[in-house]
């Protein structure tokens, strides 16, 4: 970090979030593309904040209700998320279980938690170094891209399970919710603006009157 250089947010000049250009923000709308200018996203941390919540409530129900339900000759037998991941521990199918496991408990879980931990420290309300945050930020855009493993996962079960009258397989309500945990997580962690975080701790730092020595990376 170099924190002696000026930003850009002090001369007043703003990225593009669609084409990345930077201008003036005073010029309201982007040159080159026409997107509205922000200086940061708007209503960054209230949109994220929102979303984590919504997406905290349907965490339960996600877990709770049965994801889908199986008939086989006339036997309908409803299955949650950790009934499943029973079962198929039960059979010795171990590496299923522990996918099931990772990306439909933790994976979930771990990403309400790091947002809300980002949302704290760029609010001020927990502090913590801008590597810690940096690698914190990293690690929920890496679990966005395994998100939607588990929504896969069911709608492959229900596309192979089709076997008319015999054996059935139907998404339950719990995979209506799990679905709405998914996006919404991804939506919060698209509506949040990292830049909040490196704002808070510049901020910190601007009583300071001496500049600190330069620092090569
Ligand atoms: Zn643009």
């Amino acid at each position: 970090m170099t924190p002696h250089l000026p930003r850009a947010i002090d001369q007043g000049l703003a990225n593009c979030h669609v084409c990345g250009k930077v201008s003036p923000v005073v010029l309201r709308h982007c040159p080159r593309c026409g997107s509205a200018l922000h200086l940061r996203k708007p209503a960054s941390m209230q949109r994220t904040v929102a979303l984590l919540i919504a997406a905290g409530a349907l965490y339960l129900p996600a877990n709770l209700l049965p994801v889908m339900t199986l008939s086989e000759l006339g036997d309908v037998m409803a299955s949650t998320i950790l009934q499943g991941m029973a079962e198929f521990w039960r059979r010795q199918a171990y590496p299923i279980a522990i996918v099931i496991f990772v990306a439909s408990i933790m994976i979930p879980l771990i990403k309400i938690v790091a947002l809300v931990w980002l949302c704290a420290a760029a609010s001020g309300k927990v502090h913590s170094s801008p590597r810690i945050l940096g690698r914190i930020y990293g690690f929920t855009e890496l679990l966005g891209r395994w998100s939607m493993v588990d929504i896969f996962v069911v709608s492959i079960l229900v596309a192979l399970c089709q076997f008319g009258a015999y054996m059935t397989v139907t998404p339950g309500p719990g995979a209506l919710a799990f679905a709405g945990v998914v996006v919404l997580t991804m939506f919060a962690a698209m509506s949040f603006d990292p830049r909040l975080l490196w704002d808070r701790l510049e901020s910190l730092k601007a009583p300071d009157p001496t500049p600190p020595p330069p620092d090569r990376e």
